[in-house]
């Protein structure tokens, strides 16, 4: 199948895959639904939601009430010489249309994850 320009590669970190296999398989197709909606518009307010302060370069997208999965699209990770800030694994060799799903999760353990990730400049891979 060929790629429309249009089109966004979703990544899926196998700290994702591990935590929906583990611990979240009862939302599985919450997920997929959400990552189906990346491929073609993560942007989309209805779809995520970008985050300030010290989680900026990051977005948030709501699976259900405080359930959460955090993501980067790599466009935004090299905005205002933040290249390489979030420093999601490969990075530099992606293209800006992609989007990078490190974590998922209750509210208040996907924002603890992301500051203990940010303070060490490495995401989850
Ligand atoms: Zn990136």
């Amino acid at each position: 199948m060929s790629k429309t320009p249009s089109e966004f590669e979703v990544i899926v970190t196998e700290n994702v895959k591990s935590l929906v296999r583990e611990k979240f398989a009862n939302l599985k197709n919450t997920i997929k639904g959400k990552t189906n909606a990346l491929k073609t518009h993560p942007y989309d307010a209805s779809v995520s939601e970008r985050l300030r302060h010290d989680l900026v370069g990051l977005r948030t997208v709501k699976i259900k009430k405080n359930f959460l999965m955090l993501i980067s699209i790599c466009k935004e990770c090299r905005e205002q010489n933040r290249q390489g800030f979030l420093n999601c694994k490969g990075c530099k060799n992606r293209s800006d249309n992609s989007v990078m799903i490190f974590t998922i999760g209750p509210h208040d353990d996907v924002y603890a994850t992301a500051k203990k990730f940010l303070k060490r400049r490495q995401m989850p891979s």
